[in-house]
Parts: C-alpha cells; sequence; structure tokens
C-alpha cells in the first residue's frame, strides 16, 4: 500500500479518539485542550473516547501525576470509555519487535557508548526511505522524505519499546481511527506510519491541533509554569466554563456564539473549523465565561452557590454573629463583583469583606474626600462631621420600606447630598459604613446594613471626629 493514499479506514467505522498523555507533569490547559477536542470529535459521531495513560518512561513518570490527570478529567467531565496504560502492553511490545526482527524490518545494533567505551544494543528500525504523504484534517496532505530519519530506534532492548513504536501498536490495538494530538507530534508522525505499515496496521486519520499559547506568546507547557487544571477547581471555577473557553482555542464555530454547553459544542464541534495557526490561552477571557456560568448558576440555585461561595472564606467569616443574618444581601453585593468563587478567599485577604459583618476601623482623616473631589471647596473634619449628622438624621427620617433597594435609598438621599456637596457627603457616609476606599456605594451599603446599624456606623463616624 502506498502511504500517499489518505487513510485506509472505512467510512462506516464507529470513531475511536484518544486522549494520550504521559505522567510526567500535571494535566494543563495545553494538553486537557487536546482532550477535549478528542472527546468532542469521538461524541459528536457517537464513538468511543479512550484515555491511554503513557507511562513508558518510568523515570519520569508518577503514580501522583497520573492521578491529576484522572482527577482533571473527571472534574472537567471529559469521561473515557476505556482507559488504557502503556505499561501494562509490555509483553505485546515485545512480541512486536520479535516479530519485526524475524521479518528483517527491525535490527539489533551494537552502538558504542562514549562515556565507558562500552557497547550496548538497541534495536534499529528498517528505514524503507521513501516519502510518506499523509492526510491531516487541518493542514491537508504532509509530504515528508523519510530518508534523512536513517534507521531510527525503536527499543532500548526487548523489554524497553520506545515512543513511536509503543504508540502505533497500541493505537493499532486499541482500534484508533483518529489520533487527534498537539502538533508538536507532526514530525514524529512519518516514522510512526512507517512503523504502522510494517506492522499492518491501518493508517489512522490525523488532526494536529495548534499549539496553546501564553500570553507572551510562547509555547504554554509544564515547564513553563502553566497552571494545573486542577488549581482551577482549588478556585472554585466553573468547569463548564473551562471546557466552553478551551474549545474556542484553536476552533470556531463560524458564527458569533460565544457560550456553549457541553452538547451544544459535540454537536457544533467540527474538525474542518479548526485553525492551523497556534492560539493564546487568554486568561481574561476564560474569566469572563466563568462569570457567566458563575451567575447562571447563582440565578438557577443560589442556596447551592451561596453554600460553595462561603465555604471558600475562612470561619472569621462565617462564624461571625452576624453572619447568617448578613450572608443573603452580602452574596447578593459580592455576586456583582466576583469572575470565579475563589476570588472570595482574595477579598477577605484585601480585607474587602470583614466590614459587612463588622464596625470597621479606620483613621478619621480617611473621611476626607480628595482635594480633586472637593472641586474647590473647604472641607475640613468640622464640615465632615456636619455632613455625617446631616445624613443620619435624614436616614433615621427614612421609612423602614426605602430600605429594601438601594436606588430607593438614593433617591430619598441624593437630593439632601446635592444640598451640601455631593461629592463631601457621600464619600464621608461612604467611609462610614464600609472604612474602605474602594467599596460598593453608599446607597446600597445603607439597604444592605439597613437603618439601625447604618446609624450605628455613622456615629461612630462622628464620635472619631
Ligand atoms: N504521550 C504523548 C504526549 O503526552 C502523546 C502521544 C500521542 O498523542 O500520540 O505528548
Amino acid at each position: 500500500m502506498n502511504s500517499a493514499q489518505q487513510s485506509n479506514l472505512s467510512n462506516t467505522q464507529k470513531v475511536v479518539a484518544r486522549f494520550a498523555p504521559s505522567p510526567t507533569g500535571t494535566l494543563h490547559a495545553g494538553n486537557y485542550r487536546t482532550a477535549v477536542f478528542s472527546y468532542l470529535y469521538a461524541k459528536k459521531y457517537s464513538g468511543e473516547f479512550i484515555l491511554r495513560i503513557e507511562d513508558t518512561d518510568k523515570a519520569r513518570s508518577t503514580k501522583e501525576y497520573e492521578e491529576n490527570i484522572m482527577e482533571s478529567l473527571s472534574w472537567l467531565d471529559l469521561p473515557f470509555d476505556t482507559i488504557y496504560r502503556q505499561s501494562e502492553n509490555v509483553e505485546r511490545h515485545k512480541e512486536v519487535l520479535v516479530k519485526l526482527i524475524a521479518e528483517g524490518k527491525a535490527y539489533i545494533s551494537k552502538e558504542e557508548v562514549r562515556e565507558e567505551g562500552q557497547r550496548a544494543e538497541v534495536i534499529r528500525f528498517k528505514n524503507p526511505n521513501k516519502v510518506v504523504t499523509f492526510f491531516d484534517v487541518v493542514r491537508g496532505n504532509i509530504s515528508f522524505d523519510t530518508t534523512e530519519l536513517k534507521d531510527f530506534v525503536i527499543a532500548r532492548s526487548l523489554e524497553e519499546p520506545l515512543f513511536h513504536l509503543a504508540v502505533v501498536v497500541d493505537d493499532f490495538d486499541e482500534g484508533i481511527t483518529h489520533v487527534i494530538r498537539g502538533e508538536d507530534h507532526i514530525s514524529n508522525t512519518p516514522r510512526q506510519i512507517l512503523i504502522g505499515e510494517a506492522i499492518g496496521a491501518p493508517i489512522p486519520i490525523y488532526a494536529h491541533l495548534p499549539l496553546v499559547l501564553a500570553p507572551d506568546r510562547t509555547k504554554l507547557s509544564k515547564r513553563k509554569g502553566a497552571r494545573p487544571m486542577t488549581d482551577y477547581k482549588k478556585d472554585g471555577y466553573e468547569p463548564e466554563a473551562l471546557i466552553n473557553y478551551m474549545a474556542l482555542i484553536g476552533w470556531n464555530p463560524g458564527t458569533e456564539q460565544e457560550f456553549f454547553t457541553k452538547d451544544e459544542l459535540i454537536s457544533e464541534f467540527n474538525l474542518a473549523r479548526v485553525q492551523k495557526s497556534s492560539a493564546n490561552f487568554d486568561e481574561v477571557k476564560l474569566l469572563s465565561i466563568n462569570r457567566h456560568y458563575l451567575l447562571k448558576k447563582y440565578l438557577e440555585k443560589p442556596e447551592e452557590l451561596m453554600e460553595r461561595l462561603w465555604s471558600f472564606a475562612s470561619a472569621d467569616i462565617t462564624k461571625h454573629s452576624n453572619f447568617e443574618s448578613r450572608k443573603e444581601v452580602v452574596t447578593k453585593n459580592v455576586m456583582e463583583r466576583l469572575s470565579y468563587i475563589g476570588e472570595i478567599k482574595k477579598m477577605e485577604e484585601t480585607g474587602e469583606l470583614a466590614f459587612y459583618f463588622e464596625q470597621p476601623s479606620y483613621m478619621a482623616e480617611l473621611l476626607l474626600c480628595s482635594e480633586k473631589m472637593r472641586k474647590g471647596v473647604n472641607i475640613t473634619l468640622q464640615t465632615v462631621k456636619e455632613y455625617l449628622v446631616g445624613i443620619q438624621k435624614e436616614i433615621e427620617g427614612m421609612d423602614d420600606k426605602l430600605f429594601t433597594n438601594a436606588e430607593s435609598v438614593k433617591a430619598t438621599l441624593m437630593p439632601f447630598a446635592d444640598s451640601l456637596h455631593r461629592g463631601g457627603v457621600l464619600w464621608a457616609t461612604r467611609i462610614a459604613l464600609s472604612g474602605k476606599e474602594k467599596s460598593p456605594d453608599p446607597f446600597t451599603l445603607i439597604s444592605l446594613f439597613g437603618k439601625e446599624e447604618s446609624v450605628k456606623r455613622l456615629q461612630h463616624a462622628q464620635n472619631l471626629l
């Protein structure tokens, strides 16, 4: 058979795609994206998605990394139909090596080992030296003259097959129809096709995916500090956001649609729309997609989301005596700002949470707004005190009903603020309530705390002056 033929698989054959990570590092966005594309493709054609742990490199493979891969795929909801471990196929690899040698397609060669002047044995593949042409769904026909590869090594010994041999034998035995993997494997493909032909394996359909790049346009890899997917789990990201976002790295639906459920991805995904050029991993875009799913869940199941949210805060917050009575409104308030749930932890660390539950402490000078905000008006601590006394009176006179939303609080208090000095009054009121230079606006805070607590905090501020 001539390897220029695109693939010798029949059209009616069931799709079997695989994800074949080596457990030599945690699963990061680069290799996760490969898993997503393989999975989507297999499921689109009601085929099988196989996980093959390529653990033949004993020195670098670990059980922990394998567990990390499994945990990631399970959290991200990419269930595999079958799992194989390459190390379990060593006997089969040996059988193939023996056969190749017997047929004269491979041979044992004595190599010089430089340091000790010793000779070691390796098994080399007898290169037929020809032009291999294969069809890649992403890149079209690719031709390669294998002559320059010489007789390449396929095993260190009968018990130690190397990557190329193991991949080809396993793909054959597992009935893989589609090899969907990173484009860094393109240069391996001609060798693998030669081995495949030598063992009588059908040539699978190849799809080499463009690389996922870091924002600085360098390759995203475990060595370059790409975050493990399990870190996103720890930070409380939504798995739906990750599959949605990652599917859009290197593939585009050809429409403006941005949000896709997993089922929609399965039906829309198409290898023909995978681009050739590499794509950036854009953390900001991921955050905005994550926020979309976060808000959706909050709308659909507020109780459940609230539970999850506060499980990320410390007991200082969740055991606070005001926590239970305020948690619902505070949740609503912080949800306006969060992109991912674990961000609440950051808010707590930067002191942006405690004031919701207890009287904040701050220096009296903070109650004075900036020069810019004063717009030429001379505002002193004494003036601020007058503002606070005034706003307190207004609040005390407000009907309880008005506290239910920030808009009605605003409509009531704004005319008063305007009658004195809008910037000066609102700034001082906000600081009295939150103690923070950056916090929600005073109307939101007043509606959140209600009359009694708002008045208490305003009085506290006046006592500082
Ligand atoms: N184990 C290889 C890797 O992690 C993948 C091999 C393949 O997909 O053919 O890069």
